[in-house]
């Protein structure tokens, strides 16, 4: 019987159906490409893009200088410099991260104890001049401020499945 399904496969180009069959229904199909940018694909609220410094809803930045980021970036992308504020807290002087050496891992978020450093969804940026990839504490809070809104809704759309 073995011997009659191989004789019948063989000489009825079996495979060769298949493959058309597997064609023809791939051809029918809705197609997956998409035109970007006029169409952009859904994005996870866990996607990690460009970095941003958060504040708090009085404006004080969130970052205590506690350097955890620093300490486990695996791409020492992160550069940190802090001193003792005259009310007695910690702040940073100098937050930079070089998003050449950045390869978006997502520890420095992980590690973050009051959710300032944050990736977010945003990925449509560029540089045109040497020294641009340095994202320095102001570039970071200026990207914080301006798109607070999407990174609150990422991190609440996030927070059931952590
Ligand atoms: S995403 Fe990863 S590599 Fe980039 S700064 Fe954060 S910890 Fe470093
Ligand atoms: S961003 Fe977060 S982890 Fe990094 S120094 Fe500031 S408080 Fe610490």
């Amino acid at each position: 019987m073995n011997k009659l399904a191989t004789y019948f496969k063989t000489f009825s180009l079996w495979e060769l159906l298949q493959g058309l069959g597997l064609t023809f229904r791939t051809g029918v199909q809705a197609k997956p490409t998409i035109q970007y940018p006029v169409e952009k694909a859904p994005q996870s609220p866990r996607f990690r893009g460009l970095h941003a410094l958060r504040r708090y809803p009085n404006g004080e930045e969130r970052c205590i200088a506690c350097k955890l980021c620093e300490a486990v970036c695996p791409a020492l992308a992160i550069t940190i410099d802090s001193e003792e504020r005259e009310d007695g807290t910690r702040r940073t002087t100098r937050y930079e991260i070089d998003l050449f050496k950045c390869i978006y891992c997502g520890f420095c978020e992980e590690a973050c104890p009051v959710d300032s450093i944050v990736e977010t969804d945003i990925h449509e940026y560029h540089f045109e001049l040497a020294g641009q990839q340095i994202m320095t504490k102001d570039k970071l809070l200026a990207i914080g401020d301006k798109f607070e809104d999407r990174i609150s809704e990422a991190k609440a759309a996030d927070a059931p499945y952590r």
